[in-house]
């Protein structure tokens, strides 16, 4: 892996303070550094993506495909690599690494298929008012400027490069310094398939370079993933520059499981929806809202099931569950744990960091969480799971709906038509019936209230990136 910049086609050293130290987190030791670009690195690569946009704009559509179709292309043949590079520094297991790089392959391949329609979708717009026509163009936004975090880094930058580079935007990524060296595929690919220099920009670094990028004035939109705290730093500066913003940010949603489920299916969906990526997801379903009548058959198997989960090294290891991805995490984890024994919390599983060298926590249950608990209101982005009982569907959708984010939703019932009327009842961007984390690549992608500002992946992911023109003509 090259661990450096990619800027205007070349690879370049980073010539910023920062050091960054790529960790495995499985045994809480570095294996590779780099440094951080500096802010006349960014302005470089800013200045190569504008450069470069004049001409990629004018590609058709369907050269903009064929590079598409190649990235898509490229990634499996780099199959390998990327997985153990994703096991080794993201410590997910094996099968998760695997879903993770398809997603991205399927990703690129789509916003292909999406490139060759666009000239189609330019059209005449029918006008009720005699002596005029009227035609849409759909444009490039222009350049675009991409931060990203660490939790699943080849996913969410295809589902922002894919449809960016289908729209004919030129953009430049900033990867999360926890895993810089999984995107520099991106880079390589680009290389290897000849991509025009500075349509593809990669600088890494840390929340400064971050903030080099989102503060500067030649971008023409930020689309940012990553937490509300950074989201609101990165509002701001679009705020001060009047420029659109995307922004994917946090969650904490519900599981809703209705009396009438399987019990031992429900407890299948619940672990899958809380210990994936050990927790560390966006949409992890981490409130569980259990009904009266299969809490005390559900719990105490939930408990087993939880506790049966194995927890290790994916690289050495037989695993369902690896590390958390960086120390910083499993320190915010562990703050946590520290908060619910000081509330008084009821721990059914876990509830601790385990006793060996690397980031590790036990997947955790508390039950009976009082509704104004922290565990119960903020994210955690770890396996700690959350459980409150009810006793009506109305009260069901209240509880779920009483959050600040808007992301996800799992709803759990042998009644269809009940299952349906609370998903359509429920306050957030996407709702999984009877499955969990089932995420494709045609469904729209993104949160209501706190949970972020516009949807990616589907049409929608690439409209996120164009520009609506008219042009109306007076025939007389
Ligand atoms: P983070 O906000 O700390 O970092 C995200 C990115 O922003 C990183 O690349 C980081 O270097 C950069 N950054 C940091 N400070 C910055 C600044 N001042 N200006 C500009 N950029 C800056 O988030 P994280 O810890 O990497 O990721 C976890 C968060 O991401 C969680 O809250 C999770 O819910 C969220 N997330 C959301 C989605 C979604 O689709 N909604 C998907 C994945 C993760």
């Amino acid at each position: 892996m090259t661990t450096s910049h990619y800027i205007a086609g070349r690879w370049v050293e980073g010539q910023g303070s920062d050091c960054i130290s790529v960790n495995d987190p499985a045994l809480g030791q570095p294996f590779a550094e780099l440094m951080a670009a500096s802010a006349a690195q960014v302005d470089q690569a800013v200045a190569a993506a504008r450069g470069a946009l004049p001409a990629w704009k004018a590609t058709s559509a369907s050269e903009r495909a064929g590079y598409l179709r190649g990235f898509a292309e490229q990634l499996g043949q780099r199959r390998e690599a990327l997985i153990s590079v994703q096991m080794r520094n993201n410590g997910k297991p094996r099968h998760e690494a695997e879903i993770d790089l398809d997603d991205a392959i399927a990703t690129f391949n789509y916003y292909a298929e999406l490139a060759e329609q666009l000239p189609s979708k330019n059209r005449e717009v029918p006008l009720a008012a005699p002596g005029f026509t009227a035609r849409t163009r759909l444009e490039p936004v222009g350049v675009v400027g991409l931060i990203v975090p660490w939790n699943f880094p080849l996913v969410t930058s295809a589902w922002k490069l894919a449809p960016a580079l289908a729209a004919g935007c030129t953009v430049v990524l900033k990867p999360s310094e926890v895993t810089p060296l999984v995107e520099q595929a991106y880079g390589q690919i680009a290389d290897s398939l000849g991509l025009p220099a500075g349509v593809l920009n990669i600088v890494n670094g840390k929340a400064e370079t971050g903030a080099a990028l989102s503060n500067h004035t030649g971008l023409d939109k930020l689309s940012f993933t990553g937490s509300n705290s950074v989201g609101s730093q990165v509002m701001r500066s679009a705020s001060a520059q009047c420029r659109p913003v995307t922004l994917e940010l946090g969650g904490k949603s519900a599981i809703v499981v209705f009396d009438d489920c399987d019990v031992d299916q429900a407890v299948e969906w619940i672990v899958a929806g809380i210990t994936w990526n050990a927790g560390q997801m966006c949409s992890a379903t981490s409130r569980l809202l259990v009904q009266d009548g299969i809490a005390e058959a559900l719990l105490p198997r939930l408990q087993a099931a939880l506790e049966r989960l194995r927890v290790g090294n994916p690289l050495t290891e037989e695993v369902d569950m690896g590390p958390l991805t960086s120390q910083a995490q499993w320190l915010k984890v562990a703050s946590y744990f520290a908060t619910a024994r000081e509330e008084g919390l009821q721990c059914l599983a876990g509830g601790k960091a385990l006793d060996r060298d690397g980031w590790f926590v036990s997947p955790t249950l508390y039950a009976d969480v009082p509704n104004d608990s922290r565990l119960w209101t903020e994210e955690i982005f770890g396996p700690v799971l959350c459980a409150r009982r009810f006793a009506t569907e109305e009260q069901a959708i209240a509880e779920a709906n009483d959050s600040r984010f808007g992301l996800v939703a799992t709803v759990c019932s042998a009644d269809l038509a009940r299952a349906e009327r609370v998903a359509d009842a429920l306050e957030v961007g996407h709702v999984w019936i009877n499955s969990v984390q089932a995420v494709f690549v045609e469904t729209s992608w993104g949160g209501t209230k706190g949970s972020g500002i516009g949807r990616e992946l589907g049409p929608w992911g690439l409209s996120a990136y164009q520009s609506v023109k008219h042009v109306t003509r007076c025939l007389g």
